[in-house]
């Protein structure tokens, strides 16, 4: 075996497939990082509103590196149930307006073991029978969606990506008592939206319980920054969020929010969340300030979603396939893996860090870079990706003439 793991990492080497990922100087929270002592605009970062690095933010963790040392000694149900935790799951209820939320180490945890509680029977015993439960997965979700199913004993069922049609056909043949259906708010990689008005109407129509991770959509989407189902003016329809505090809110941990019973049941069922520490209270101590910035200051969200459209449209004016992307991610379709290595060297070599994305985060044929752009990206770096871009067409895509 050991072989075998040796012959695989240096066949990947010799492809010249293994992620070569630069090493940052500092933070990568800014528009300009520094690698190699030089400097680079970066466009991968998810720091979508420009908080990570602010200093309101950090005063907030170092009070809270005082009063709590810098991690929580345990998890939630033995020494680690400090008040700072509920305090933050209090804001981010509030903010979601929910009805409760808990919090996880990181989004990835609370995908896996919400995923798992809500399906699997806890006694194996009434109100819960075992094996009775189904979930619909879009095909594009992301990977801890797709590890927190298999983990489960539910049947699984992947509907093609964003089509609810499809989903329809594979609901309605089910005669299973439990249904999940799980989306993506924001898909990842392709940055799209999932038709959340109807994926809600399926549900009610099957009688499924409908959950969205929306990593990528709280603190972007809506006019205050609640995610998909602002984006769509819907109050009451998703009935659990799951949502991660490292991207918009620029700090770390992640989070389920929902009604107060489902909660209360997660609670003592997921096993990320009984067996595993949260993040640290110095996380949480900033994500609470962080959290009330957001909804103090709705105008950086207007921001980032101009930044965003601009860059996107022209993109498209140069002529770059950007998929059906609406949202801060915008990934620009180069097809081999090879092009899209080579490409994202080739913005490293013009000051610009954007990584390829190839197999297995997308289809091998589906390679791509994956632009991030965010609040506090000024119209000069904008133009500076863009001339780059405009130059990098021409060497990838149109043939010199003879
Ligand atoms: N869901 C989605 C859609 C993600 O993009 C990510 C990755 N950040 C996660 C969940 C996991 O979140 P975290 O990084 O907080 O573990």
């Amino acid at each position: 075996m050991k072989d075998e793991i040796k012959n695989f990492v240096q066949f990947i080497k010799e492809q010249g497939l293994y992620p070569d990922t630069p090493i940052i100087e500092g933070p990568s929270t800014d528009p300009e990082i520094l690698i190699n002592g030089k400097k680079f605009l970066i466009f991968c970062s998810n720091n979508y509103l420009g908080l990570a690095n602010k200093d309101f933010l950090k005063d907030a963790a170092i009070e809270c590196i005082k009063k709590y040392g810098v991690g929580p000694a345990g998890a939630r149900l033995m020494a680690g149930n400090l008040d700072i935790y509920n305090e933050l799951e209090k804001t981010i209820a509030d903010f979601l307006n929910k009805e409760d939320a808990m919090i996880f180490s990181t989004g990835y945890a609370a995908n896996l073991g919400a995923i798992k509680a809500l399906v699997d029977p806890l006694m194996g015993d009434q109100p819960f029978k075992k094996g009775d439960s189904v979930i619909f997965s879009d095909e594009l979700n992301h990977t801890s969606i797709i590890q927190g199913c298999k983990l489960s004993s539910a049947e699984r069922v992947i509907y093609k990506h964003n089509d609810p049609t499809d989903l329809e056909n594979k609901i309605k043949d089910s005669s299973k008592a439990r249904k999940l259906i799980i989306t993506d708010g924001v898909f990842s990689m392709d940055g799209d939206i999932v038709p959340l008005p109807e994926i809600i109407s399926l549900a009610k129509k099957y009688n499924a319980i409908v959950m969205v991770d929306d990593a990528h959509g709280i603190g972007v989407l809506g006019k205050t920054g609640k995610g998909t189902d602002e984006f769509f003016n819907i109050d009451n329809g998703v009935d659990i969020t799951m949502g991660t505090l490292v991207k918009a809110f620029g700090t770390m941990g992640g989070f389920i929010a929902g009604k107060k019973d489902v909660i209360d049941y997660l609670k003592i069922s997921a096993k990320t969340y009984i067996f595993s520490v949260p993040m640290s209270p110095v996380m949480a101590g900033a994500s609470i300030e962080a959290i009330k910035y957001v909804k103090q200051h709705p105008e950086v969200i207007q921001n980032l979603t101009s930044n965003a459209d601009h860059l996107r449209g022209e993109l498209n004016k140069i002529g770059y396939n950007t998929l059906t992307s609406q949202s801060p991610i915008i990934p620009v379709l180069l097809g081999p893996e090879k092009t899209a290595i080579n490409f994202a060297k080739d913005l490293m070599e013009n000051g610009i860090y954007i990584p390829a994305i190839r197999w297995p985060a997308v289809d091998k044929n589906k390679s791509r870079i994956r632009i991030s752009v965010m609040a506090h990206h000024t119209k000069e770096h904008l133009d500076r990706l863009l001339k780059v871009m405009k130059d990098l067409k021409k060497k990838y895509f149109e043939q010199p003439k003879c």
